[in-house]
């Protein structure tokens, strides 16, 4: 029976649930969650190199070809074009001419859009990733697409390094602050307009990804070759998951699973929206010795003195 045929059946016989969207996946109900996602989307999601993972510190490896990003319009504060309601996510597309380079990436890629992964307030986590078993509060993806596909997601997803995925951990800020950043406090306002699925709002001027990013050491970070978190789960990704987190203060990680549905004004509220981790992955990052250059001068020296 063809897959499309059975979803439909199961969501006649269940009308409660919310598995009847277009593309036949979902995060909570037992017929089309990520549990079944190897079954619904065969081709992909039941691959051997899948994400999100388990990211083990004490595993990973040294890579000296993991140098510093360049983060190209990153400052631009009017980068951020429209915010849309996915039914799946909230999803942030961006102006043309943003792009990263380095990090160990063959070439430059062009930075599309982004998104972001989240419990249930900031009591239930819900980061895709977890490092060391941690899960944390939500996760930010910034999906870039190779600069020779100019923009051809298809074109992208035929390549085992067509996408490379910038991961960013959201950890709630310490303290009793209220409604900070700024720049994530005004982003989140936003949400209030996107309340159903298939909603969009331009966003306004005055937000930089840098502003969203404010805090992260981009130099430090894991790297590993995994897949798109969500179907049809493509193994086109470059990931890249930084080790320092985005501090985010409680009541705006909390506005992301009480404002927005996954379908019309009466659905339920778009929580828990992230995938399981998958079986691991090698994963890399820089190495320990991030100052190479005196190491090898004290090698040299012991060497003079004839103690190598
Ligand atoms: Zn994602």
């Amino acid at each position: 029976m063809n897959w499309l045929l059975s979803l439909a059946a199961v969501c006649v016989l269940v009308p409660s649930v919310h598995c009847a969207t277009a593309t036949g996946w979902c995060y909570h109900n037992e017929s089309c969650n990520d549990t079944q996602w190897p079954t619904l989307f065969p081709s992909y999601c039941a691959g051997s190199r899948q994400s999100p993972i388990d990211i083990v510190s004490a595993s990973a490896t040294a890579d000296s070809n993991l140098t510093a990003f360049t983060f190209t319009n990153y400052d631009n504060n009017s980068a951020l074009k429209e915010i849309k309601n996915t039914g799946k996510t909230v999803k942030i597309t961006l102006t043309s001419g943003i792009k990263i380079s380095g990090g160990g990436l063959s070439e430059p890629y062009d930075s599309l859009q982004f998104h972001l992964h989240w419990g249930n307030g900031s009591s239930v986590p819900g980061s895709e990733h977890t490092v060391n078993g941690k899960r944390y509060p939500m996760e930010l993806h910034i999906v870039n697409s190779k600069a020779t596909y100019n923009g051809d997601t298809a074109l992208a997803l035929k390549d085992s390094t067509g996408l490379a995925a910038l991961g960013f951990f959201i950890e709630e800020m310490s303290g009793n602050a209220i409604g900070q950043p700024a720049k994530w406090n005004v982003l989140s306002s936003y949400l209030s307009e996107i309340v159903t699925s298939g909603q969009s709002y331009t966003v306004p001027s005055g937000i930089s990804l840098d502003d969203l990013l404010k805090g992260v050491d981009r130099s430090k970070y894991y790297r590993y070759l995994g897949s798109l978190t969500t179907p049809t789960c493509n193994e086109a990704v470059v990931w890249t998951v930084f080790k320092d987190t985005i501090k985010v203060s409680k009541d705006v990680i909390d506005r992301f699973s009480t404002t927005v549905r996954i379908a019309d004004d009466s659905s339920e509220l778009m929580v828990e929206v992230f995938r399981g981790v998958q079986p691991a992955q090698p994963v890399t990052t820089q190495s320990s010795c991030s100052t190479s250059g005196y190491s090898l001068g004290l090698m040299a020296l012991s060497l003079v003195l004839g103690r190598g």
